[in-house]
């Protein structure tokens, strides 16, 4: 154990200059916001891994600036149905919601499955039960204004397939007792089809730790992502000795040729190194460890290949 403990979030793999300032600006906003939260929960305790990383996708969920909770994207009956996952490193316990409707926060009712249920993933009407009756309060994703009109855009551009707005969130954490904790959340992939469950409520795809190994979270599309079970992938990788840089590029680097996907994976090691590595024009991210004095935080730039 190196003593190093952060935190790196990620605000989704398919973000494009065409988007503009104003959203840019604001998922950069609540990046910074969610790495000093998930931070100010490390530095107070010692195992606050878990903690940290709900508390960053939290954040995220609730600003609205992404494609999760209150900002997810619409199905093809203009319906809210999202995904998230959480796992603890120390346990591999993990917890997890797929095509969950009218909560804020997926990822609180993911740590519920996690810490309430005997089971990894919990879906639709029932998970939604599930959540009401452990004190997370129900209420409608509206399909916005600004939602309605990307519809109708994406409806009638055929675009969807491939570049569309995605804003996926998720954390990778690191602890100062060396515990690793993952979690994601997404409104999943636009005009999807009712039911669609992606990568993020599925653990060893959308999201992974192990404190022997790492932790890892994908976004991108989901199908190829699961296709890989990347978030594992890039977790097996490093116990054998590959540097978290590199591991995140070969994951990618799969991802692009073994099952023609795009995307990005994020990913911390054991002893608190960042690995960053997508195939998209853009990831939204930042970190935030304890010998840093501020967030590190970009958009476009790719990351040194490791
Ligand atoms: N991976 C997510 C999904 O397919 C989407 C994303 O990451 O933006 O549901």
């Amino acid at each position: 154990m190196s003593g190093r403990f952060g935190i790196i979030v990620h605000g989704g793999a398919g973000v494009s200059k065409s988007l503009g300032d104003g959203i840019l600006s604001s998922r950069r906003e609540h990046m910074i916001k969610a790495v000093e939260e998930g931070m100010g929960i490390l530095r107070r305790r010692g195992n606050g891994a878990l903690d940290a990383a709900e508390s960053a996708v939290t954040l995220m969920e609730s600003s609205g600036a992404f494609n999760a909770g209150k900002g997810s994207c619409l199905t093809i009956t203009k319906e809210t149905e999202m995904d998230a996952g959480i796992m603890d490193g120390s346990n591999l316990q993990c917890g997890a919601v797929g095509a969950i409707r009218d909560v804020t926060n997926p990822i609180k009712v993911a740590r519920k499955v996690l810490e309430l249920t005997p089971h990894a993933l919990l879906a639709g009407g029932p998970a939604a039960s599930f959540a009401d009756s452990n004190g997370i309060p129900l209420e409608k994703i509206g399909a916005t204004k600004i939602k309605l009109k990307m519809f109708d855009e994406l409806t009638k551009s055929k675009s969807h397939l491939r570049y569309q707005e995605f804003g996926t969130v998720g954390a990778v954490v690191i602890d100062k007792d060396g515990n690793l904790a993952s979690a994601v959340s997404t409104g999943g992939t636009w005009l999807k089809m009712e039911g669609r469950i992606g990568d993020s409520a599925i653990v060893g795809a959308g999201f992974y730790a192990d404190n022997r190994a790492g932790a890892s979270v994908a976004t991108g599309n989901g199908e190829a992502i699961m296709k890989l079970c990347l978030s594992k992938y890039v977790c097996d990788l490093m116990p054998n000795g590959m540097n978290v840089k590199v591991a995140c590029n070969e994951a990618v680097r799969k991802l692009t040729n073994v099952s023609q996907g795009w995307g990005g994976v994020i990913a911390i090691d054991p002893q608190g190194q960042v690995g960053i590595a997508n195939n998209t024009e853009g990831m939204p991210r930042a970190y935030l460890f304890n010998d840093m004095d501020s967030p590190q935080v970009a958009i476009f730039e790719k990351e040194n290949q490791g």
